[in-house]
């Protein structure tokens, strides 16, 4: 085992701050990755705060993670030293189940592991994610992050990029399709570009008019104030997919109107009960509302070289490590454009 350098928080009221933390050594299907950059996720801000009820302390999240193959296990031969890697939301999962053999380890009948706040099967306890100096991984979980790529801006295509990636892809969004991006914020503005690069006719709906312009520059070609009667009148029917990315309740039912028959909504930010929704929205046209969560290693793959080809990343803000609890209010306070991602030399260069 090694001691690393990571930002953690003690408790559920602790800010974070600068601790040590153990990682294991290098076992033959491993990689050991020093890590430059990774982006904060609202769900690192839910995991630290215990929001969901079953976080373990002391927490060191991160599941954005980007670093450099430090060394690989004796087992290893698709990743080299010195090359440039990625790790998401995921450290493990069972490999046997139904879901694991059809690439869909995040839906893991066993559980997938989480990158932090996962059980650690190596050393016990909890994982510990990349708001560190370093972490270890079973091969099969690294990602290979394409070289025309600013590898700080890649970060957050790790959990914000799939997330969004995912749907659009299971449900073949392309050339010809009217896509509905719901909510500007980490998500949103990756399904915005990634709508856009697909070839799709995108439309960002928001009920803030101040985020139109922005919304244009990330590829949207048209946006839809949702508190605007009017203007969602005249989109009535006319959407072949929406992706939600709304990260709270709300009510479902003025969207579940834009749709074409038999076309879909997809649910990728609220993860909690909605206010009722009216079968008639649903019955009417024969419309379906969906869910999605990240995607598996190989979809994972394919969203990076996706990226690699169209020239896609994240709009980023570059942090200190040392502002990560005023960083976190600013997410909170959605004051962020639109992802932040920690620069790790500064937890290195750290006393
Ligand atoms: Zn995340
Ligand atoms: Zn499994």
């Amino acid at each position: 085992m090694s001691e690393v350098k990571a930002y953690g928080a003690a408790d559920s009221e602790a800010d974070l701050k600068q601790m040590s933390i153990e990682r294991r050594e290098v076992k033959p299907r491993d990689v050991k990755i020093k890590i430059t950059y990774c982006g904060v996720c609202h769900s690192d801000i839910h995991t630290v705060r215990n929001d969901w009820g079953n976080s373990m302390y002391p927490a060191v999240p991160g599941h954005e993670i980007i670093g450099e193959v430090l060394e690989v296990g004796s087992e290893v031969t698709d990743f080299k030293v010195g090359q440039t890697v990625g790790v998401g939301c995921m450290v493990d999962s069972c490999r046997e189940c139904e879901p694991c053999k059809h690439d869909l380890e995040q839906f893991c009948e066993k559980g997938m592991v989480g990158t932090y706040n996962g059980k650690d099967k190596h050393l016990g306890g909890h994982t510990f994610g990349g708001y560190s100096e370093e972490i270890i991984v079973d091969h099969y979980y690294v990602l290979s992050v394409p070289e025309n790529l600013d590898t700080k801006a890649v970060a957050p295509l790790l959990c914000a990029g799939i997330t969004t990636f995912s749907p659009l892809n299971h449900w073949k969004v392309g050339k010809g399709d009217k896509v509905g991006v719901i909510g500007l914020g980490g998500l949103g503005h990756m399904g915005i570009k990634f709508a856009h690069a697909m070839g799709a006719h995108v439309v960002m709906i928001t009920t803030s008019p101040e985020k139109a312009e922005d919304a244009k520059r990330l590829g949207a070609d048209e946006v839809l104030i949702s508190k605007d009667e009017d203007a969602m009148k005249k989109h009535r029917g006319s959407f072949d997919f929406l992706l939600n990315t709304v990260p709270v309740a709300h009510d479902i039912n003025p969207y579940l109107q834009l749709l074409k028959i038999d076309s879909t909504m997809c649910m990728v930010g609220a993860i909690e009960p909605l206010p009722d929704v009216h079968g008639g929205n649903l019955i009417m046209g024969r419309k379906n509302v969906a869910g999605s969560l990240i995607g598996g290693i190989k979809e994972t793959q394919e969203m990076l070289d996706f990226c690699g080809e169209h020239d896609v990343v994240s709009d980023i803000e570059l942090i200190d490590i040392n502002t990560i609890n005023e960083a976190y209010e600013r997410v909170v306070n959605g004051d962020v454009k639109y992802r932040f991602v920690i620069d790790m030399e500064s937890l290195r260069n750290a006393n």
